[in-house]
């Protein structure tokens, strides 16, 4: 009987359920989990991931099919399991869950879509090594004698780096004095790096020896059931990197692999500067950014031992690493960390999910930390920053009776750190130049004609844009409903300040830089360099949405501003006080490091009494992370129950209400409280409508609703509406 492989055929079509059954040929009857197959499936050839061994089949011999041939490289078998275990708890097909964790550059298609990449390299042989060392046995030029002299020094390098010409090389080769031939050559992604960073690890405050002790205990001693799971919890400025380099230093000390985790790489330069610094080449960084050929480089490094620590956003989480040991998150607060594409996974779930297969320690860290993360894992405090100095005072600015979107007091002070030639970081909550626009006769507000929300003024770009489907129109001069010339702007974006305070305070001695997404558009390294420019700007104001509040340490900034602390608490999320406090606290935390003279903050606000702002000023993370908890255990949110989201669009709002009722009737008493269905608001010309499940029992909450919206997608309706489902929504 020939053996059996079962195959998850890499199809999107979520009506198809595998894995198939495939007889496997002699020359295939060594695939195991993991290997990648092309398949034919359904008339055509597709790449399957083989999922499992089976000595016989259920389907009839002669209804077997034979894959075609294996495709290179095999994904591990670790990552496979993961991958199901994935399309399970965020209520997803599995091979939509297999997609994730491919090598970079393997698709839908059969054939890679990335190969290694050769060059022609030049090594010193023996007998050229004793040439050098023995000037008389060969005669040399001197060019020649550079070049020998430089691989022996060296070591080998690719043809076009000896410099010598081809020519000259093939001659020495000739003589048996270097090795010429084609290798496989590693493609290096260059990461930028802002500010230098020693690779001398630094001698660790009291407060991060004692940090230590237990991670380094756990390394050394795995628990094969429970393997420990720590919350790093340090206010901005403690040094948890440095908790987190020197835990990695112990894991790889003992043979062990690392993960590291960070909310997205164009902000964290930093942190993966400091782990290159560290530990250099054993370091393989993994995003999106990257040309394809450097990630499938850096994937092949991972998987084949060679890089021992992988850095990278959240789908860095699939890293193929073996042996893992240690698993860090840092700002484990990020909501990046939630991916937004079907599979709607949670890379901190994963994370941990993974260790816990792996027998790796767990090691979240944050100055903000989720209620979530304090209420589960083994918490770890630093209470004091490195450098000794306090945490900045916080002054929160009543705006209720504002009439300009910068306070009397926040003028004064952004005029105080120009004279004295300091930094400030000032936080916008929106992009663009307004809000909204309306006209002043007959209120017409400009709104997307696609999603039923306001277009923002864009005023560089001359356009007022849609931020959710990128709509764009140019600005309007006269009302489209009356006529009127009369167009009111509402609010002010970080475009409006960037511009008011560059008339008000800029020069070239002091800039005001502006990051944003929009800044973020201008291209691979947009980001870093807005944050490279502030970094060696001897004084200026870096004015961003969120972007300019995450984890940067810059030592020279004496004042942070929060424009408008509401933005964030408005919003109608059961996180959005978890939210504020964060943005408050990680922007205190940029402010008052190093340099002489005390930090400052100022937060302008129009509820200057919520318990998130007043908490965040007092730096009262322990008083705001009881409150919540207490909180959520009342009103049964998160830690203490899941929640599921299934939300249904169509071109028609009946139908998208008819089948999230549909869903509501299937899943039924599943022991889990159904909200809903509720309409959402369009979006990119879809009608929506949702539901929320509240569960205190997961497992089976999952399974119902992903039974009620596979049905729901197999019926008629099913036909006219999309379907889909997210466990955790952010
Ligand atoms: P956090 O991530 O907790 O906000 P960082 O890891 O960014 O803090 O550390 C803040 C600063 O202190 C960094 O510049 C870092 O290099 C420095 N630092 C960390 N630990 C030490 C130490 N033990 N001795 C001296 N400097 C340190
Ligand atoms: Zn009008
Ligand atoms: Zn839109």
């Amino acid at each position: 009987m020939p053996p059996i492989a079962r195959v998850e055929p890499l199809t999107t079509t979520r009506a198809l359920r595998g894995p198939f059954d495939y007889r496997l040929p002699p020359a295939l009857a060594d695939v195991a989990v993991g290997t990648l197959l092309a398949v034919p499936f359904a008339g055509r050839e597709l790449l399957g991931v083989v999922v499992e061994r089976a000595a016989q089949s259920d389907v009839p011999d002669e209804r077997l099919a034979e894959p075609r041939a294996r495709v290179e490289p095999a994904i591990p078998a670790e990552l496979v399991e993961l991958a199901r275990w994935i399309a399970a708890e965020y209520c997803s097909t599995c091979s939509r869950a297999l997609q994730l964790v491919l090598p970079p550059g393997a698709g839908r298609g059969v054939a890679p879509r990335v190969r290694a990449r050769t060059a022609l390299v030049a090594e010193v042989s023996a007998q050229g090594r004793a040439a050098l060392a023995d000037g008389a046995s060969e005669r040399l030029t001197a060019r020649q004698r550079d070049v020998l002299a430089r691989l022996a020094a060296d070591g080998p390098l690719p043809a076009t780096e000896t410099g010598a010409d081809h020519g000259g090389l093939r001659r020495l080769a000739a003589r048996g004095l270097l090795l010429l031939e084609p290798r496989a050559q590693r493609r290096r992604p260059l990461v930028q790096a802002v500010g230098a960073r020693s690779p001398h690890a630094p001698a660790l405050t009291d407060e991060q020896r004692a940090a230590l002790e237990p991670i380094l205990a756990a390394l050394a001693a795995p628990a094969a059931d429970a393997p420990a799971r720590f919350l790093l919890h340090g206010v901005t400025g403690s040094g948890k990197t440095e908790v987190y380099l020197q835990a990695a230093e112990a894991a790889l000390a003992a043979g062990r692999s690392v993960l590291v985790l960070v909310p997205e790489i164009a902000l964290a330069p930093q942190t993966v500067a400091r782990f290159q610094a560290r530990f250099g080449d054993t370091v393989a960084v993994l995003h999106s950014q990257l040309g394809q050929g450097e990630r499938y480089d850096e994937w092949l490094r991972l998987a084949s031992g060679e890089a021992r620590i992988a850095v990278g956003p959240r789908s860095a989480v699939f890293a193929p690493l073996g042996a893992l040991g240690l698993v860090i998150v840092d700002e484990e607060h990020e909501s990046a960390y939630k991916h937004e594409g079907d599979p709607r996974y949670d890379a901190r779930r994963v994370a941990a999910k993974r260790a816990a297969v792996a027998g790796a320690v767990l090691l979240a860290g944050s100055a903000t930390p989720r209620p979530e993360s304090v209420h589960a894992l083994a918490r770890i405090r630093l209470r004091r920053r490195v450098d000794g100095r306090p945490l900045p005072p916080v002054e929160v600015l009543d705006m209720r009776d504002a009439r300009h979107p910068l306070h009397p007091v926040t003028r004064e002070a952004l005029g105080d750190v120009r004279r004295a030639g300091r930094k400030a970081i000032v936080l916008v909550n929106r992009r663009g130049w307004s809000n909204f626009l309306s006209c002043r006769h007959c209120g017409h507000v400009w709104e997307c004609p696609q999603c039923d929300v306001a277009l923002v003024l864009h005023q560089r770009e001359g356009a007022i844009a849609c931020h959710h489907c990128g709509h764009r129109e140019r600005i309007p001069t006269t009302c489209t409903q009356c006529g009127s010339a009369s167009v009111a702007r509402h609010g002010a974006g970080t475009e409006r300040i960037e511009t008011e305070l560059a008339e008000a305070l800029g020069d070239p001695d002091f800039p005001i830089l502006r990051l944003d997404a929009d800044t973020a558009r201008g291209g691979k390294g947009a980001v870093a360099r807005v944050l490279e420019r502030f970094d060696v700007a001897r004084a200026g104001v870096l004015v961003g949405t969120q972007m300019v509040a995450k984890g940067h340490d810059f030592p020279d900034v004496t004042l942070g501003v929060v424009l408008d602390a509401d933005q964030t608490l408005r919003f109608p999320d059961f996180r959005a006080e978890e939210r504020t406090f964060a943005l408050v606290a990680q922007l205190a935390g940029r402010a008052g490091r190093g340099g002489e003279g005390n930090g400052r903050v100022l937060v302008q606000t129009l509820s200057p009494d919520a318990p998130s702002i007043a908490a965040a000023a007092r730096h009262d993370a322990d008083g705001f992370l009881a409150g919540e908890l207490e909180r959520r255990r009342a009103l049964a949110y998160p830690p203490f129950a899941s929640l599921i989201r299934v939300t249904c669009s169509a071109e028609e709002a009946a139908d998208a209400a008819a089948a999230a009722e549909a869903v509501r009737e299937r899943i039924g008493a599943a022991d889990a409280l159904v909200l809903g269905p509720a309409p959402l608001f369009r979006l990119r010309g879809r009608e929506r409508s949702q539901l929320v499940v509240k569960a205190a029992r997961r497992r089976p909450a999952i399974a119902a609703v992903a039974g009620a919206v596979d049905a729901v997608a197999r019926s008629a309706l099913g036909r006219r509406v999309q379907l889909s489902a997210d466990v955790d929504p952010q």
